[in-house]
């Protein structure tokens, strides 16, 4: 256990319970295995496509103005005091030199991985969450709901015009609108990488025969939160990310549960 988790046992249980995500592990580790040897063909299969991802040209850089929003998270990370007896993680991007790598995938996959060492961000999701940041700064209610279904449908149908058109019709919007946006579209990635970075810390990539485990995803939401916490980042960008993720279909985001069901337990919270 970890200083991320050392919040009291209520406050564990509440976050883990709005069990969301943003991701998945590695691709194609979804399906529930039964034998020894299928665990041990899937871990390989882990450790094969973290291979892969480290050789992918496209998976080193990130998108331009998205490496300010990245860097922000990565910083805020590796300046947490640890305690005496953890091991550092100290996270690098994109490449940790003796840590964990944080990498932007140049692609519109709406996904984020965790592998054993690595974390791989997909640009599609994080195109999509910037829409959704900036039409949560921009509407509400009725408005937001429109904007939201309507960006759902652009994202899952891969229309990249219609991310474009959305933001040349909204936005920019007021300066107040804008540096909104920023800071949503700031604690929605941080939230989004930090679940990753959960994964990653916990060894869940090892843990191959559990993979699609829910608790795992309850686990790397209760990091998520509580790291937002420890940072400081504004964690209002966690209904942002459970408002898109909840509108787009089940079949992009394996095991995601109901988005309604999460949103009422972040009221209570
Ligand atoms: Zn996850």
């Amino acid at each position: 256990m970890n200083k991320f988790l050392s919040a009291g046992p209520g406050v564990f249980i509440l976050l883990a319970i709005f069990a969301l995500t943003a991701c998945g592990q590695a691709p194609d580790t979804y399906s529930v295995t039964t034998t020894k040897s299928e665990y041990q063909a899937r871990f390989l299969s882990i450790q094969e496509e973290e291979s892969k991802l480290l050789e992918n040209s496209e998976c080193g850089k990130t998108g331009g103005d998205l490496l300010d929003t990245i860097k922000y998270a990565i910083d805020k990370f590796n300046t947490l005091p640890l305690a005496q007896d953890e091991p550092s993680f100290q996270v690098g991007h994109p490449n940790g030199a003796d840590g964990i790598s944080v990498r932007v995938c140049a692609d519109d996959q709406l996904a984020a991985y965790a592998y054993s060492k690595t974390v791989a961000l997909h640009e599609g999701l994080l195109k999509t969450l910037r829409a959704a940041a900036e039409a949560f700064a921009r509407f509400e209610h009725d408005e937001l709901d429109t904007a939201l279904d309507n960006l759902a449908i652009a994202a899952v149908n891969r229309e990249n015009n219609l991310y474009g058109l959305y933001i040349v019709a909204n936005f920019p919007g007021s300066p107040s609108e804008i540096s909104r946006s920023e800071v949503l579209f700031r604690s929605a990635v941080a939230f989004v990488i930090y679940h990753e970075l959960g994964h990653t810390i916990m060894g869940h990539a090892d843990y191959a025969q559990a993979l699609g485990d829910q608790s795992l995803e309850l686990s790397a939401d209760a990091f998520a939160a509580e790291t937002l916490a420890l940072t400081g980042i504004d964690r209002e960008g966690i209904d942002v990310v459970f408002a898109i993720l909840g509108r787009i279909s089940p079949d992009e985001l394996v095991g995601h549960p109901s988005s309604v069901y999460r949103a009422a337990l972040l009221q209570v919270e």
